[in-house]
C-alpha cells in the first residue's frame, strides 16, 4: 500500500461557508408557517408552497391558487432556487441519468436518477466533496467543501422525482420509488440536515415525498454515534455499512475512520439498528485487486457476517485519477462471492460497467433494496468544459435481470 494514498486528514467539522438562502424545506411545517405570517401572508399560503414545491413546480406562474400579486414575492422568499442543472449525461438507453448541480456558492454536486422496470432510484449527495480521505473514492480524495443545506439534498429528490412524474425518463411518466445516500459525502456526518431530509423523503405527500423507509437507504463509512442516534430515534429506513476490509489493520488504510471506530463497533452499531428494523443492513465493498480480495479476507468477511442480519455487496472497483488501484479480475471476484456464500452470506454483486458476472445478475434483481451506484463523482472546477470528467462518472447498476 502506497502511504502517499492515505495522506489525507479525517475532517468532521464543514468549513464554515455562507450556506444558501433559507428555504422551505429547511423548515418544520410550523416553522414555515410562521414564516408565511411573517411576510404578512396567512400560515395556509405555507402548505400551498410545500405542495408545489414537492410536486417539482418551479414556476411561480403555475401556482395559480396563491394570489398573483404574491406569487413572486412567496416563492423567492421561501422557495429560492438553490440547484441550478449544469448538464446531464445518460446511458443505458436514457434510462440512467447523472446531473450535475451547481449551488448557489459555486459548489457543485452530482445526483444520478436510475429507472429500472419496478422502480426509480436516486443516488444523492449530502456534502460538497467528503472528508472521510478513503484512498480508493475521488470524492474522499478531494475533501469537505462544505455541508448541504436540507433543502439542497431534499431538492435533488424532489427533481428525480419531477422528472420521472414528467415523463422525462424512457418508459413513460412514472414515480421514484427509491432514494440511496450514495452521491458525494458523508450523510452521518451532516446528521441534522440528512436527518431534516428523511423527514421530507417519508413524509406522505403533499408535505413531503411519501416514500417507504426500506425504500430510502443511508450509507455510512462508519460514523458509530450517528448510527446509534439513527438507532434510538426509531427511523425503519435501510442501511449500508461501507466496510470494504474484514481486518481493522487494511481498514485503517482503506476507510481512515476505522482509526477511530473499529469493524467491531461499527458493526455492533448496525446489528443494533438491524434489530431495531427488523432488516438485514448492507455490507458495502469495493474489490481492489490485490489489496482486499484476497480469499483469506473473503473467508475473514465470511465469517464476521454469518452469524449477523447482513448481506455483503460487492463493487468491482472504479478507477480513480491517480489512484494506483485496480477493480479485482472476475475469476477473483467470483472465489470471493463464491466464499462468501459458502460461508452462509447472502452476498450480491454490482456491476459498475454494464457487464455481468455469471449468476450475478439473478442475485441482484432478486436483492432489490440493493440498489446504489458508488459515487465516484469528481467536483469540477468552475469553469471546466461540459464532458471533461468522462470516464470517472458514476457507475451504473446492471441488476434488471
Ligand atoms: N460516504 C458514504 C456514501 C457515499 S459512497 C459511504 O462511504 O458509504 C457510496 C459507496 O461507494 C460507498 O460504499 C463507497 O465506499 C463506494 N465507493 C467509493 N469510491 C468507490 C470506487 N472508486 N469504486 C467502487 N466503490 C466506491
Amino acid at each position: 500500500m502506497d502511504d502517499a494514498m492515505t495522506a489525507l486528514p479525517l475532517v468532521f467539522d464543514a468549513p464554515r461557508r455562507t450556506q444558501p438562502p433559507r428555504h422551505l424545506a429547511d423548515l418544520t411545517r410550523e416553522e414555515a408557517r410562521t414564516a408565511v405570517t411573517e411576510l404578512g401572508q396567512p400560515a395556509f399560503r405555507a402548505d400551498q408552497l410545500a405542495r408545489h414545491f414537492y410536486a417539482g413546480v418551479t414556476d411561480p406562474a403555475q401556482m395559480t391558487d396563491l394570489p398573483a400579486a404574491v406569487r413572486g414575492e412567496l416563492t423567492e422568499a421561501m422557495l429560492p432556487g438553490l440547484l441550478t442543472p449544469v448538464r446531464h449525461q445518460s446511458a443505458d438507453g436514457g434510462r440512467t441519468r447523472k446531473t450535475l448541480w451547481r449551488l448557489h456558492d459555486g459548489a457543485l454536486v452530482e445526483s444520478v436518477l436510475m429507472r429500472y422496470p419496478e422502480r426509480a432510484t436516486v443516488c444523492i449527495s449530502s456534502q460538497a466533496g467528503c472528508g472521510m480521505a478513503c484512498p480508493f473514492c475521488a470524492t474522499g480524495q478531494s475533501g469537505l467543501t462544505r455541508n448541504l443545506s436540507a433543502a439542497e439534498i431534499i431538492g435533488q429528490a424532489v427533481a428525480a422525482a419531477a422528472a420521472m412524474a414528467n415523463g422525462e425518463i424512457p418508459g413513460g411518466p412514472g414515480r421514484l420509488s427509491n432514494v440511496v445516500f450514495m452521491g458525494m459525502g458523508e450523510p452521518l456526518a451532516n446528521y441534522n440536515r440528512v436527518r431534516k431530509t428523511l423527514d421530507a423523503l417519508l413524509t406522505p405527500a403533499p408535505h413531503g415525498l411519501g416514500l417507504a423507509q426500506r425504500s430510502v437507504t443511508v450509507s455510512t463509512v462508519g460514523v458509530v454515534p450517528a448510527i446509534r442516534r439513527l438507532t434510538e430515534e426509531g427511523l425503519n429506513v435501510t442501511l449500508a455499512v461501507s466496510l470494504h476490509a474484514p481486518d481493522d489493520e487494511l481498514r485503517d488504510t482503506l476507510v481512515p475512520i476505522n482509526t477511530r471506530w473499529k469493524v467491531g463497533e461499527v458493526l455492533a452499531a448496525a446489528d443494533d439498528f438491524a434489530r431495531r428494523t427488523g432488516r438485514r443492513y448492507s455490507v458495502e465493498y469495493a474489490l481492489i485487486r490485490d489489496v482486499n480480495d484476497q480469499p483469506f479476507r473473503a473467508d475473514l468477511l465470511g465469517k464476521l457476517l454469518a452469524p449477523r442480519l447482513a448481506h455483503v455487496n460487492l463493487i468491482p472497483l472504479n478507477p480513480t485519477p491517480g489512484s494506483p488501484w485496480d477493480a479485482s479480475p472476475l475469476p477473483a471476484q467470483r472465489e470471493f462471492v463464491a466464499r462468501l456464500r459458502a460461508a452462509g452470506v447472502p452476498t450480491t454483486v454490482r456491476d459498475t460497467r454494464g457487464s455481468d458476472i455469471d449468476g450475478a445478475c439473478g442475485q441482484l434483481a432478486a436483492a432489490d433494496q440493493v440498489d446504489g451506484v458508488p459515487s465516484i463523482a469528481v467536483p469540477l472546477p468552475e469553469g471546466v468544459p461540459a464532458g471533461a470528467e468522462e470516464g470517472v462518472g458514476l457507475g451504473a447498476e446492471s441488476d434488471q435481470g
